[in-house]
């Protein structure tokens, strides 16, 4: 095989993993997660949402975290939650941040298999681009001036992570309040502002993986061969059909719609609510 051996051992907690959600998806969507991978990494899963819920707390205590950012879908709301999550990351101590958004299942041991291949002290932005070329953004500099900005990012729909190292080397442009400022100038949402911090700001490079999926892919495709290896599942709809990955498991369609109820009883057949293996 020509798999490097790992160049730092980590173990699950020295991940932070930001789970971006909103008050209307607790149910419908935090929930399956709960269930099913955040159940098996409650010490290294931190919610980030927009309004109290007691039962979230009941469930999850102080890793669910009310940002106190509006409710909307707007790049300002989205913003203020990347920057509250990039604060509770340096504040945690922890070695590797990552994002996620509240459609993603991630896979512990793959991303940990992927970013031991790294050490967290270096320079590290992965994940994987939505786009086939650097996004073209407009940079204001103050004075009305105005430079134009090209460079890429990893969508926030899939997931990425960044090395602690690398953090904080963006604290000037993502701490505190300077992460809505730092949107404000090239007022794109706030995955592209990760991008532009890392890339354009700061001149490291996206690394691009394969491993991280989100619903703008055709999820088809994910080779559940390689499920053992993947790091994010996404589940979508793409003109009026599901787009989900295709496994078989311990749960048809109908019951499992996301299919990751069936992923998860492949990756851990020992869950209480797995049926035995032998039944399928
Ligand atoms: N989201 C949010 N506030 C909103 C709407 C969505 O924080 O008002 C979050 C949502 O919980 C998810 C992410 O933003 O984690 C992306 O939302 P969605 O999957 O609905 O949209 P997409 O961009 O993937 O089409
Ligand atoms: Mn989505």
């Amino acid at each position: 095989s020509t798999e490097a051996p790992p160049a730092e051992d980590i173990n699950a907690n020295d991940i932070f993993i930001a789970v971006k959600t909103t008050k209307k998806f607790h149910q419908s969507r935090l929930d399956l997660l709960l269930d099913t991978w955040i159940s098996r990494n409650m010490q290294q899963t931190y919610i980030f949402t927009d309004g109290e819920d007691e039962e979230l707390k009941k469930k999850i205590g102080s890793h669910a975290i009310n940002t106190n950012c509006s409710a909307a879908h707007s790049r300002q709301a989205l913003s203020c939650k990347m920057a509250v999550e990039y604060d509770k990351f340096i504040e945690s101590g922890k070695k590797w941040f990552c994002h996620v958004d509240d459609d993603n299942y991630v896979h512990m041991r793959g991303l940990l298999k992927l970013l031991s291949q790294f050490l967290h002290t270096q320079d590290v932005y992965i994940g994987k681009p939505s786009l086939d070329r650097p996004i073209e953004a407009t940079e204001r500099l103050g004075d009305n001036k105005m430079r134009p900005v090209n460079f890429w990012f990893a969508t926030g729909g899939a997931g990425f992570c960044v090395s602690r190292g690398l953090a904080l080397k963006m604290t000037p442009w993502a701490s505190g309040g300077h992460f809505m400022n730092t949107a404000e100038k090239i007022r794109l949402p706030d995955d592209c502002t990760i991008g532009y911090i890392i890339e354009s700001v700061l001149g490291v490079k996206l690394m691009r993986s394969n491993l991280f999926h989100s619903h703008l892919e055709n999820l088809q495709q994910v080779a559940m061969s390689d499920l053992q290896k993947q790091v994010t599942l996404s589940y979508g709809m793409f003109e009026n059909k599901r787009n989900i990955i295709n496994v078989r498991g311990a749960f048809s369609v109908e019951e499992d719609p996301s299919r990751f109820k069936s992923v998860h009883c492949l990756l851990y057949p020992d869950t209480p609510w797995c049926p035995s293996l032998v039944a399928y």
